[in-house]
């Protein structure tokens, strides 16, 4: 780790603030914040013996690394005014106003009158500091600056205070970091943490890693050379950065039971280019000359992670025989991997920069929506604090929805959490799960990537043993007030989720969405009573969400909208319907992949629900007397895709896997895998691919049909 430059003086604050900030105004109010701080913090010491005000001035330093904008840096000057100066609310509001004011408040430490020991101060702090998020997300983000730097200069501190200081950036701030998705605050105060809390085994990785280093850059160098040359010859304008990895990343592999030379032997390259297609040129082209490893390539672009991270990841043979980790995407891409939600601040949009991070938290980023879940869950503080912590911030798993959303669920969860997750009433009213294509228990133990899908019906109740059964306590108390509550409190509450869910299918802010003033049109326009009343009335069916929504937005007025690529919203619904039988479970057979449009039949399984072939498909023959008829849901196909196994044979040896991944992502399919097999007179191509219909897929049939080089394309039956 490198040790990171300090700064003593305004000047060299500014200068890194003028890089990006030109309002001439805002630099001033940066000046006029640090001189006030300055007076206030005057004749005070850090314990390494600095003038105070040098920790509030590296803090905003650091915020200028993540293009802060003004009233944060303005803040994060001022941060510890309030605390621990003769400095009142209102004089910090009137020299500086009320946005700038909140920030610093958000921030500060409560008066230590009312705890009897560390430990229960600390929990309310944290729940202070949590909550607040969900009024402005930028208190968090100077939070994190300022514990980063405290981090730094936690050698001044005695060695109990440092482990504390350390065990609460890695338990509670660092996993912060990493659900905003700004990586640069979370891996530094990772590696800072594991410095303190574990010296030795730190220092070992830092020294293994220093001795092996020059060979591994020497390869490094040598594989850039080679991939930027393979990519300007076909014309793929781009940029290669060598990446080095974390100390902390090391040690967690390390952990899990991989062995110092498996990490160590790996070497990394990030590839950057300017478009989505061309992350996918870039990817077949590397593959064409680099052998790739199996079972390692990972498509982050077309499924996002859930702190928004988009990229290509591969795995491949690469120079001297060591593996090379590369990741390919396009700069905007990699903004938002090293910045997350703060990535709002470097666009060009700097004027709504506050709006749209506020709404990106609300809307993208689930770990919010559980925290403030939880926030209403009536816990006692420090129930709420650890509930968060060990539920939320902590050791999650990462599931799918049958059309590819991610869900964040804590480890350990059923499909029932996942149901609730979805939708109270998804939760509410259903009868069963399938993973991955298997019918499982509602005990079963739900594993990161599993694909779930949950079969309901409308007449179907919770039952209070699955409170024994959920892992979350948030669905527990969910659980556990469908039994208390009366029917009109969970219509109330069902039409708020409802409501809500629409919005942020429709990128509207909520909280900007209920304001008084707009309850009050709506209430007028619609005749409803109030807030309350309109959650009922979406809750038992007599008011659409949307026409609660169309009130507003038919007026247009400015509600904030996210940026681009929203993921698809959940819809359970099954989207296949099984003729006399209402409510059964459904699945698409494996051996021939049904794609929607595609004529099918049904098999009745024994004990499994129906299971959904083609007409055409040959293990039918074998099957039969048991078969149903079904139909595709037209109403209920949003913005499902199908996976669909293609063969394509080759004529000649030559290489087309580029060109071909290109044909698919033209046609926006996204890729599962691709596999090339070589014979001596021809190369067969086994294609994963997801498709959203029969149409969408014979685009790509007729596409690839049409290439001189192909002889023929199937799709597979086994
Ligand atoms: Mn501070």
């Amino acid at each position: 780790m490198s040790k990171k430059k300090e700064i003593t003086k305004i000047e060299e604050l500014i200068e890194k603030a003028q890089a990006y900030i030109e309002d001439k105004e805002d630099i001033e109010n940066i000046k006029k914040a640090y001189q006030f701080a300055k007076e206030k913090h005057q004749g005070q010491f850090r314990k390494s013996g600095e003038e105070y005000i040098i920790h509030p001035l590296n803090v905003a330093l650091i915020l200028t690394e993540i293009y802060a904008d003004a009233a944060t840096l303005q803040a994060a000057l001022l941060h510890d005014v309030l605390e621990d100066c003769d400095c009142t609310k209102e004089e910090m509001e009137s020299s500086f106003g009320k946005e700038i004011t909140f920030l610093v408040q958000g921030v500060t430490k409560l008066s230590n009158i009312n705890f009897s020991t560390e430990n229960e101060y600390l929990i309310e702090y944290y729940k202070k500091i949590i909550v607040g998020m969900s009024e402005d997300v930028r208190v968090i983000i100077i939070k994190l600056a300022d514990r980063l730097h405290n981090m730094r200069t936690l050698w001044a501190l005695p060695e109990a205070k440092q482990k504390t200081k350390a065990k609460e950036s890695m338990e509670i701030l660092a996993p912060l970091a990493h659900h905003l998705g700004i990586h640069k605050l979370k891996s530094e105060l990772e590696d800072l943490s594991l410095r303190y809390l574990k010296p030795e085994v730190f220092y070992d990785i830092a020294e293994k890693l220093n001795n092996s280093k020059l060979e591994r850059d020497k390869t490094v160098y040598e594989m850039q050379e080679i991939v930027s040359n393979l990519l300007t010859e076909h014309h793929i304008t781009h940029e290669i950065k060598g990446r080095a990895k974390s100390i902390y990343s090391i040690y967690n592999k390390l952990d899990k039971g991989k062995k110092f030379s498996d990490i160590y032997d790996l070497l990394a390259l990030r590839i950057l280019v300017d478009t989505e297609q061309e992350c996918y040129l870039a990817l077949g082209i590397i593959h064409s000359k680099f052998r790739p490893l199996p079972n390692r390539f990972k498509d982050y672009i077309a499924m996002p992670k859930a702190n928004m991270y988009q990229s290509l990841h591969t795995t491949v043979f690469g120079l001297d025989g060591y593996l090379f980790e590369i990741q390919i995407r396009t700069h905007e891409m990699d903004e938002v991997a090293e910045n997350g939600v703060a990535s709002h601040w470097a666009y060009k949009e700097k004027k709504d920069a506050k709006a749209i991070m506020q709404s990106t938290t609300e809307q993208k980023l689930q770990f919010f929506k559980s925290i403030m879940d939880l926030s209403n869950d009536k816990l006692s503080s420090e129930e709420f604090v650890n509930t968060v912590k060990d539920e939320v911030l902590n050791d999650n798993i990462y599931v799918f929805t049958p059309k590819g959303d991610v869900i964040e669920l804590p480890r350990g969860a059923t499909p029932i959490d996942f149901a609730y997750k979805v939708h109270t009433k998804v939760g509410e009213t259903m009868v069963g799960a399938i993973v991955n294509n298997n019918i499982v228990p509602l005990d079963y133990e739900l594993k990161d990537n599993d694909i779930v899908k949950i079969n309901t019906n409308k007449q179907s109740k919770p039952s209070k043993e699955w409170i024994q059964i959920v892992k979350s306590t948030h669905t527990k108390n969910k659980i556990r007030s469908y039994f208390t509550k009366n029917e009109r409190e969970i219509y109330v509450e069902r039409g708020k989720e409802s409501l809500e869910k629409c919005l942020r299918k429709r990128k509207l802010s909520f909280s900007e969405f209920l304001s008084d003033e707009n309850i009050k049109k709506i209430t007028e326009e619609l005749k409803i009573k109030n807030l309350e009343e309109i959650y009922l009335n979406i809750g038992n069916g007599k008011t659409p969400p949307n026409a609660v929504i169309n009130v507003i937005t038919k007026e247009e007025k400015p509600v904030v909208k996210v940026g681009k690529s929203t993921p698809q919203q959940v819809d359970s619904n099954a989207d296949i319907i099984v003729s006399g039988i209402d409510q059964v479970k459904v699945n698409l057979a494996q051996c021939c992949n049904p794609v929607f449009g595609d004529e099918i039949i049904g098999y009745i399984t024994m004990g499994n629900g129906i299971t959904v072939h083609r007409s055409c498909c040959h293990n039918l023959a074998m099957l039969n007397n048991r078969h149903v008829e079904v139909s595709w849901n037209q109403v209920q196909n949003g913005n499902r895709r199908y996976l669909t196994c293609l063969v394509v044979y080759a004529t000649d040896v030559s290489d087309h896997m580029l060109d071909i991944i290109q044909k698919i992502s033209m046609l926006d399919i996204s890729i599962d895998s691709l596999h090339t097999i070589n014979k001596t007179d021809e190369v067969i191509y086994e294609l994963n691919i997801y498709v959203r219909n029969l149409e969408h897929l014979n685009k790509l049939l007729t596409e690839l049909n049409k290439q001189p080089y192909i002889d023929k394309v199937e799709r597979i039956q086994k």
